[in-house]
């Protein structure tokens, strides 16, 4: 007799042996009719889920929301309210690596936030920069192709990373960002996350106000080289890993001070540079950040898949108080995050613990793969469809939010025009000391390195129009770096030039 659990097959029935197959003979073969052993091979089959596309190798962990600061007047979502406690889940990631790639690697840091508010759930799912590569969504797959494997090789190609770069200005804010110091922090907890995009805050009064959110580390930032980097890497891929998985498991709980900025719902027609672009910021001289409260991590995922591999978070989770902006990249993620979800984890996705929400759903969705939660979630099963005389839910008008007002026919313009992609930059490369000047040439040489002269060429062009001295920075630290040969061989011509 023993008090230890008995080892069942997934329907329940105990396993009598689990050292040895059901074979005809002791030789064999093996019997078909070892269901035990089909399940488990079965099982392992199906272990894996389709890997994110983009930001495939992440770490998080559990934690709270507390808010301190006033807000009030602008938004009515009551989980930024004065006092107001609010469970949430943070997942950090990598961009381009796969889901195996080393932590350590110079790359923009997802910062995705869930928040189990009593209205729903609320997604902020951002980055570790305020900025993007692009703003126009069109052209979101062309960039992260570049970013991705190269279909013929399967290596990373630097040579397609800086020919996009170079025909698109408005990377030039966040390539900088990219290449700076805090283009590589140490570790998840040593580094700020920014909710990146325009979104808006509504009050009680049907009142619009715009927001950008941010949360400071309290950690401080810390970086590494690339040096220091590669050293890194040579010991141990899982560097995120440890240090966050192990911090929080000695009872260190990392700390960002959440901040917001506001702007005035009509304040966006007079800005000089387009607040709704995803490439800029809005300085903090006309929009001074504002501290509304702390956000902490304190409990570690219990198990990695269910809690973090299976953390889905999108962008159109939102809750009555907060409302979307006319960003472009924002209003094509509210549609694409939810949609990879559907793909990767299945049509209920929701439904799944990490991605319940805490207070009670209820909608008339029905069946599909994985309705485990009793199908129709009305309360009454002669409630399957609206409108119905049967007591079935019926919508909230006080969470309709106000209108949104827009202006401009409906057209495809030309995003590369009327905005300006330096000025930002300059305001950016003037904050850097000569130390971090100097690692930031050193960095870029180092990813430049035996690209084709022209794309170089295309791109230091942009890197002087910043200031004189970045790209004579640039140019000198390539001059000292030993080259090596392109990935794979392009010709560097604009999409004019090509078709001439
Ligand atoms: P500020 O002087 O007020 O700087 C704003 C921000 O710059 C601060 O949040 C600070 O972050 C960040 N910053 C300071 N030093 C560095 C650095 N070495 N590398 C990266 N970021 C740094 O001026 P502006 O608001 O006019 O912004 C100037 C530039 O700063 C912008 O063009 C943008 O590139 C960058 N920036 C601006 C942000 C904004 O929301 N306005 C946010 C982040 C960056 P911290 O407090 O953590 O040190």
């Amino acid at each position: 007799m023993t008090d230890r659990p008995t080892l069942t097959t997934t329907a329940g029935s105990p396993v009598p042996d689990n050292q040895n197959s059901w074979t005809a003979g002791e030789r064999g073969p093996v019997l078909l009719q070892d269901y035990q052993l089909i399940e488990k091979l079965a099982h392992q089959n199906r272990e894996r889920v389709p890997e994110r596309v983009v930001h495939a190798k992440g770490w998080g962990a559990h934690g709270t929301l507390k808010i301190t600061g006033d807000i009030s007047k602008y938004t009515k979502a009551k989980c930024l309210q004065p006092g107001a406690e609010t469970p949430m889940l943070a997942r950090f990631s990598t961009v381009a690596g796969e889901a195996g790639a080393a932590d350590a690697e110079r790359d923009v840091r997802g910062f995705a936030l869930k928040f189990y508010t009593d209205e729903g759930n609320w997604d902020l799912v951002g980055n570790n920069t305020p900025v993007f590569f692009v703003r126009d969504p069109y052209k979101f797959p062309d960039f992260i192709h570049t970013q991705k494997r190269h279909p013929k090789t399967n290596m990373r190609s630097p040579t397609a990373m800086w020919d996009f770069w170079s025909l698109s200005p408005e990377s030039l804010h966040q390539v900088t960002i990219l290449m700076s110091d805090r283009g590589l922090p140490v570790d998840p907890m040593h580094m700020n996350g920014y909710g990146s995009h325009t979104f808006s805050f509504w009050n009680d009064a049907g009142e619009r106000y715009w927001v950008k959110f941010h949360f400071k580390t309290q950690q401080g930032h810390a970086h590494y080289t690339n040096e220091e980097a590669d050293q890194i890497i040579g010991k141990t891929r899982e560097s995120y890993q440890e240090a966050l998985f192990g911090g929080i498991d000695k009872g260190e709980f990392p700390r960002w001070t959440v901040q917001v900025q506001i702007m005035p719902e009509l304040d966006a027609e007079k800005t000089s540079y387009n607040p709704f672009d995803l490439t800029k910021v809005w300085p903090h001289s006309e929009y001074p950040p504002i501290d509304i409260g702390v956000m902490e991590l304190n409990r570690n995922a219990e198990n990695y898949f269910a809690e973090i591999e299976n953390a889905a978070f999108s962008p159109s989770n939102i809750v009555p108080g907060i409302g979307y902006s006319p960003d472009k990249m924002l209003q094509a993620r509210v549609f694409a995050y939810a949609d990879a979800h559907r793909h990767r984890l299945g049509t209920h996705y929701e439904t799944i613990p990490v991605n319940r929400p805490k207070n009670e759903v209820h909608h008339y969705h029905r069946d599909g793969q994985m309705n485990v939660y009793g199908g129709i979630k009305t309360g009454n099963p002669d409630a399957y469809y609206e409108p119905n005389s049967v007591n079935g839910p019926v919508e909230q008008p006080s969470a309709k939010e106000p209108p949104l007002r827009i202006h401009g026919d409906a057209d495809r313009y030309n995003h590369r025009i009327g905005n300006d992609d330096y000025v930002q930059v300059t305001a950016l490369f003037n904050l850097f000391d000569d130390g971090e000047k100097s690692r930031l040439f050193a960095n870029i040489a180092a990813a430049m390195s035996g690209i084709p002269q022209e794309i170089a060429d295309r791109q230091l062009a942009h890197f002087d129009r910043v200031h004189p001295d970045y790209g004579a920075g640039v140019r000198k630290a390539r001059e000292t770096m030993t080259g090596r040969e392109p990935a794979i061989s392009v010709t560097a011509k604009t999409p004019q030039q090509a078709a001439e």
